[in-house]
């Protein structure tokens, strides 16, 4: 039982590596296009296709798209991976200048009085 289940689990982990490698290229290349729609929902276009809808449920991440039908959600499609890269990255810059900003703050109050 185990020798099968275990080439399955690289299975999936080696196909959801391929697809945040393909979404971190688009996003690289611009070719993703990924715009908040509300708290937890986007819409990620890829180039001149449609875009797909992918939102954020108790955690679960779904897609609109036919490989989140066939391998969700145990495996992540590149328009999730997308959409997950993009908010890290926007989420990065803005803690680090608030952390920077208070830093400075603290250290003029040391220094005026
Ligand atoms: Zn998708």
């Amino acid at each position: 039982m185990n020798q099968l289940c275990n080439p399955l689990i690289g299975e999936i982990e080696e196909s959801q590596s391929e697809r945040t490698g393909r979404a971190q290229a688009a996003l690289i290349a611009g070719r993703f296009q990924v715009t908040r729609i509300s708290p937890q929902r986007w819409s990620v276009k890829n180039g001149d296709k449609l875009p797909y809808a992918v939102s954020l449920e108790d955690g679960m991440w779904t897609c609109t798209c036919m490989d989140f039908r066939q391998r969700g959600p145990q495996i992540r499609c590149k328009h999730i991976e997308g959409v997950r890269l993009s908010e890290e990255a926007d989420y990065q810059p803005f803690q680090t200048n608030q952390k920077t900003c208070y830093k400075k703050s603290i250290g003029q109050k040391q220094i005026e009085p």
